[in-house]
């Protein structure tokens, strides 16, 4: 059901009136983890004042070791909520398992599976059955075939409301986190309807390479680009390396609003 030969036309996902998929590329900024209120509205405002519609943060942080940040659970969702009220902004946070999908739907309206979960075969399915968009992200070790497979679960159930986000596959390079694979975005739309984001900050784990990634993201045709920020990223309780802090993510956004405009020209 995600394959081309199915459907020709793109899938637009509507997000409260913003459409991912239409042509133009979209954005998602936000902290890694959902810390405090302050943390998140810090972020919000900024995000608003740019004229974007979307916040991520997670609330379940599906962390390496069990001894870090495991993530603030439904008092972050409720943060998260607390925000978008306040500012208009959606919200993309991340799910982690079945049980906790039913109660966060009041306060999210994107459901992130995330890298760790792509083939978490019971929230796929769950996930499907639910009226509320899905990004959900590329496995570590996942290939294309089984990433779109894992799209597959979720439209299975009747939801086709769904982002693929490439977020860099493990290899065996180690001068950046993870290996952006670029040419899964066009793979992953001449095979599939659905629109495909790239995560710079997971995929890359280099603040010097988010905007050369997102730039190259952009050029090959990704609907999107996710990248987080965090208003001082010294102290972040996760990710602390590879978030932007508010300056840079005035800069980045700057130099993408330029490059889009030059890229559009020629
Ligand atoms: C995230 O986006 O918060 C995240 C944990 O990313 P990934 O699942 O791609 O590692
Ligand atoms: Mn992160």
């Amino acid at each position: 059901l995600v394959s081309r030969k199915r459907k020709s036309e793109d899938t637009i996902v509507d997000i409260n009136g913003h459409k991912i998929g239409d042509g133009t590329p979209s954005f998602i900024y936000g902290p890694c983890a959902v810390e405090s209120y302050e943390q998140v509205l810090a972020v919000a405002q900024s995000i608003k004042a740019k004229g974007l519609t979307m916040i991520r943060g997670g609330a379940y942080k599906p962390r390496t070791s069990p001894y870090d940040f495991q993530g603030l659970g439904l008092e972050g969702l409720k943060i998260l909520k607390r925000v978008a009220d306040e500012t208009g902004l959606s919200v993309v946070t991340e799910i982690i398992t079945p049980s906790h999908l039913e109660e966060a739907l009041e306060y999210i309206d994107v459901i992130q599976i995330g890298a760790r979960n792509m083939q978490n075969f019971e929230l796929l399915k769950e996930a499907g059955m639910v009226k509320k968009p899905v990004l959900l992200k590329r496995g570590l070790a996942a290939t294309i075939d089984e990433f779109i497979h894992a799209a597959e679960y979720i439209i299975s159930k009747g939801n086709s409301e769904i982002i693929l986000c490439e977020r860099g596959i493990r290899t065996y390079e180690r001068a950046t986190r993870n290996t952006l694979d670029i040419s899964a975005v066009p793979i992953l739309k001449q095979e599939t309807h659905l629109p495909v984001f790239v995560d710079v900050t997971h995929s890359t784990g280099r603040k010097d390479l988010l905007l050369p990634t997102a730039k190259a993201a952009i050029a090959v045709g990704a609907d999107g680009v996710m990248a987080e920020v965090h208003p001082d990223p010294a102290v972040a309780l996760s990710d602390s390396a590879q978030q932007m802090d508010l300056q840079q993510f005035d800069d980045f956004y700057d130099a993408i609003q330029k490059f889009m405009k030059t890229y559009q020209t020629t």
